[in-house]
């Protein structure tokens, strides 16, 4: 089978690979549609290797590190033990997958399971390829309602998940004011969720314009392009001076997190759902109003076959419509270039949607 492999720091290559086999507990799919994302590029230019193995043993092939996370696709095989699923069936999988038994699994999220044999945030690697296994199968992965399409049910195994977890963890609802530091695929999420969840004032940050037009479609009220103005200056004045209730950051850089420190109210809430990739440490000011009363929410992928199954739902039934995301199509074969692409932020890219 076609896969897209990594085989050395920033580099990924297309490999003619065997199918692999579902052991105990495992399903593996045919993929029918994959992407790339944010988290794809850290894997591909900061971690080598070997470190990936280091985090999450296991993952790493001899011909290098099998890409992907994010996919929908039809249930190919069945390992022992897994009775929920048959070959046949259309489902999707979290991109992190718990074993669902050990205690964070049980009480905090299967995002953050430790009973994988790794470290917490086991990702599913691998879903750029014509097939693949999914371990957990169980408790990771759901069955895809008709009317949900598979553009939608991508989504939903990751940025949709984080998105709107940014909200909800951040407890923002009817009427609440929101900034969003970032408007690529995951901040438009957070964007989306912030108008599904009935916030009032959104405002929107990017400095890409094509991105800040979309921000519009998703539900931003104002939108502020960072290149031009100063953000938080502007959010402030927005506001009256008293600064948002809730500020997301969405990106995972030092100097928006602190953005986001700046532009709350006394009492808000900054939802980190960034990835800071292997950057060591994030700071942030002291001498700001919000900072004696305030909280802070990191959120990884909410995870889980409730969770998708919760998602998926929304999708079929609710009026989010987050289609427009996918600005690219490419076939599997030509995965490098969607890397390409998605790196180079150029021709209007968010999301590419990769079919066999
Ligand atoms: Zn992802
Ligand atoms: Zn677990």
């Amino acid at each position: 089978m076609l896969a897209c492999i990594k085989t050395a720091n920033g580099k990924v290559e297309m490999m003619d690979l065997p199918v692999p086999e579902p052991a105990e507990g495992e399903i593996v799919i045919k993929m029918s549609m994959a992407t790339v994302c944010g988290t794809d590029m850290h894997f591909l230019d900061e971690f080598v290797n070997e470190m990936v193995n280091g985090i999450y043993p296991g993952v790493l092939r001899p011909e290098g590190l099998p890409m992907g996370h994010e996919a929908v696709g039809i249930v190919h095989a069945v390992g022992p033990g897994v009775t929920r699923f048959q070959p046949g069936d259309r489902v999707i999988s979290s991109c992190l997958v718990g074993c669902g038994k050990c205690h964070e699994c049980m009480t905090v999220d299967h995002s953050m399971c430790t009973g994988t044999g790794g470290r917490v945030g086991r990702v599913l690697f691998g879903c750029q390829a014509e097939y693949y296994r999914v371990p957990f199968a169980e408790v990771n992965v759901a069955r895809v309602p008709d009317g949900v399409s598979d553009e939608h049910a991508v989504l939903a195994t990751d940025i949709l998940s984080t998105g709107f977890g940014a909200i909800e963890r951040a407890g923002a609802g009817v009427g609440d004011s929101v900034a969003i530091f970032a408007q690529g695929p995951l901040g438009l999420c957070a964007t989306a969720g912030a108008r599904a969840r009935g916030c009032g004032l959104i405002i929107a940050v990017d400095a890409v314009p094509e991105r800040l037009e979309m921000s519009k479609k998703f539900g931003a009220n104002v939108v502020i392009n960072a290149k031009e103005k100063d953000a938080a200056a502007e959010i402030m004045a927005l506001t009256g001076g008293e600064g948002v209730d809730v500020a997301v950051e969405a990106v995972g850089t030092q100097p928006t997190f602190e953005a986001c420190t700046r532009v709350l109210r006394r009492g808000g809430t900054v939802s980190s759902i960034g990835v800071y990739g292997l950057t060591p440490q994030v700071s942030m000011p002291t001498i700001v109003r919000s900072f004696l009363h305030r909280k802070i929410v990191t959120t990884l992928c909410p995870s889980g076959r409730d969770r998708m199954e919760h998602l998926l739902a929304l999708l079929q039934n609710g009026s989010v419509d987050l289609t427009a995301l996918f600005t690219h199509r490419l076939k599997l074969a030509d995965a490098p270039k969607a890397y390409e692409l998605f790196r180079s932020k150029t021709e209007g890219v968010l999301k590419i949607a990769i079919t066999p």
